[in-house]
């Protein structure tokens, strides 16, 4: 155990344990806020996804500390370094989702960190996976909002594409997508689209649902949602 006697004190300069603590209190008064959200509005069991992206291992570690050990990364260099510093922390292993688009080039860096694989949309990015990391649990995602700016697949090529992905051997749970950004309503009709899609194909997980879009996609049915800027506050500009 450290304790407040192990650390260097620097007399006149930031106290840095205070800083930390307000911190970490911080992020818990907001997770304890999602939570309630998700109690409320959950129309079936959701898992809180704390998206870390561009912050640093002191906010992961702020997220484990309030009970989220389900951590969301959207660059693969970005998530083999912070898994580094996190394990280096000492403060638990967190469960690491990969929600942004991967090139095959990285997925083997990142195979031994990855828990769940959530933006699959190709045979060729399954392929990898499957070879990295065999039996690998994935999520197709899917382009609900047809925008071409959007990655993922068409929710007519998905059925598809779970029967391909199952025949390498991987584990395919269900779908992710991102609503339509600034429109709710077409995002929550996106969210029950995708919801009807899993429960005709029999698959349970739905990811779906941000910061500004959680209550539609929990009233949709979601079972995880990736909270990024609700916890932590707005991210740094500049990537790590
Ligand atoms: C950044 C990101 C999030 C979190 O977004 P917030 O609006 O900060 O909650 C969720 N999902 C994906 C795919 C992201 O890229």
């Amino acid at each position: 155990m450290q304790t407040a006697n192990d650390k260097p004190s620097l007399p006149g300069l930031i106290d840095m344990d205070a800083a930390t603590n307000s911190f970490n209190q911080l992020v818990a008064d907001r997770v304890g806020k999602i939570r309630q959200l998700i109690d409320t509005h959950a129309t079936r069991p959701c898992k809180l996804v704390a998206v870390t992206k561009r912050f640093g291992p002191t906010a992961c570690a702020a997220a484990m500390a309030a009970g989220v050990d389900d951590l969301g990364e959207n660059y693969a260099q970005e998530l083999a370094q912070k898994a580094g510093e996190v394990s280096a922390l000492a403060c638990g292993e967190p469960t690491w989702h990969f929600i942004g688009h991967l090139q095959r080039n990285k997925v083997k860096l990142i195979a031994p960190h990855v828990t769940l694989w959530q933006t699959v949309d190709s045979e060729r990015l399954g392929t990898e996976i499957a070879k990295r990391q065999p039996g690998a649990r994935v999520l197709i995602q899917l382009n609900t909002s047809g925008a071409e700016t959007q990655s993922g697949l068409d929710i007519e090529a998905a059925p598809q594409l779970v029967d391909v992905l199952r025949s390498t051997g991987l584990d395919v749970a269900g779908f992710m997508t991102i609503g339509t950004m600034g429109d709710i309503d077409a995002s929550a009709t996106q969210f029950r689209e995708v919801r009807r899609l899993a429960d005709d194909l029999g698959m349970n997980e739905c990811s779906m649902g941000m910061s500004a879009d959680m209550v539609e996609a929990l009233k949709a049915g979601s079972t995880m949602v990736r909270v990024g800027t609700a916890i932590f506050g707005a991210r740094p500009d500049n990537a790590r």
